[in-house]
């Protein structure tokens, strides 16, 4: 069976990680991929008018999954389309250490599963007057008890023994006391082991003690946040990958952006793009190519070569062709 894989590398180093990518999923004999490549971002944008066009959209939504890259300033007008695209409610993005690498937290290993089609990227967003803006923050009922299913969900899978409801509920009682109340009747109604914890404090905790935490479960907002500053323990955003799952349909992107400080110089560092594709082949229903791309990235993290964000001076290529050569 041929898989139809949607490739959009997007702007700065999406254009350089994303074949990266591409080369290692080539490289696994077990599965057959057809990759079908297609533009979003700054430069489509320039050219035609339009960031995300509606060749684009068709082919993400008639893909079997789509391998992102990264967005530029036109990020808004890209991937959250993409998201809803592909039907994704969930962000899953893991945060692992890896052994040789100097990580300020080595023994961090969260898996941040975050709400991702409402709270304040609902994009309801105004100018009142001049001077005076508003945000409109949707949370609802359903979409937050749907998170805490996948979140609980998620965790008893993958053998993670505790879970976190992160939220902000004594200060944005109505919005996140739904979301908290929501997400804990999943936790209740499972008889699972949960906790919670307000949002800023928990910022705190992560840095001094990451071990503690499993999976946690948060509104939009405060998941990307946090999973940043998760990636700020572990060796930067280079080494963060992240799933966008819908029903049916599911999008594979690193955490990281376009990085315009580094973009054009091939020295961006793709195993946050590597590690997306393996959990493009989990969600295919590849586990075990999944775990040996996982194994493969693992080696060469561990043995070099490493680009300069990890303390090395290999650029991009030598990193995809090392992780070729492990598998
Ligand atoms: P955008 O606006 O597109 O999200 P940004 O600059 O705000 O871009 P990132 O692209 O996530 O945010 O970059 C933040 C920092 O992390 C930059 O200094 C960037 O160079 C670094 N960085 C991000 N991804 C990588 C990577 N894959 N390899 C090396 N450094 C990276």
């Amino acid at each position: 069976m041929t898989h139809e894989i949607a490739v959009i590398p997007g702007d700065g180093i999406g254009q350089e990680v994303t074949p990266a990518a591409v080369d290692v999923l080539a490289a696994i004999d077990s599965v057959d991929f057809d990759f079908v490549e297609a533009d979003a971002g700054d430069a489509v944008k320039a050219e035609t008018g339009e960031a995300l066009p509606q060749e684009t959209r068709d082919i993400a939504a008639d893909a079997d999954a789509t391998l992102f890259g990264a967005a530029g300033e036109t990020a808004a007008d890209v991937i959250l389309p993409l998201r809803e695209v592909v039907g994704s409610f969930a962000n899953v993005r893991p945060a692992r250490s890896y052994p040789g690498l100097d990580a300020v937290q080595p023994d961090t290993d969260i898996v941040f599963i975050r709400e991702n089609t409402e709270g304040v990227y609902s994009g309801i967003e105004s100018e009142i007057t001049e001077g005076v803006t508003t945000l409109t923050r949707v949370i609802t009922e359903d979409a937050s008890a749907k998170i805490a299913e996948f979140g609980f969900d998620y965790a008893r899978q993958n053998d993670f023994d505790d879970v976190t409801i992160a939220h902000k509920a004594n200060v944005m009682r109505e919005t996140d006391g739904l979301f908290l109340d929501a997400a804990s009747a999943v936790g209740e109604d499972r008889g699972a082991d949960y906790d919670t914890a307000l949002m800023d404090a928990l910022a705190m905790h992560l840095v001094m003690t990451p071990e503690e935490y499993d999976v946690i479960i948060c509104p939009n907002l405060a998941g990307d946040v946090l999973s940043d500053l998760a990636a700020g323990l572990v060796g930067g955003l280079g080494l963060l990958p992240s799933a966008n799952v819908g029903e049916e349909n599911a999008l594979f992107e690193p955490v990281h952006g376009s990085a315009p400080d580094i973009a054009g110089e091939g020295i961006a560092n793709p195993s946050a793009m590597i590690l997306s594709a393996a959990m493009l082949l989990d969600h295919l229903g590849y586990d075990e190519e999944g775990d040996r791309v996982r194994a493969a990235v693992e080696s060469v993290l561990e043995s070099g070569p490493k680009t300069p964000d990890l303390g090395g001076d290999a650029g991009t290529d030598e990193v995809a062709a090392a992780v070729v050569d492990a598998l």
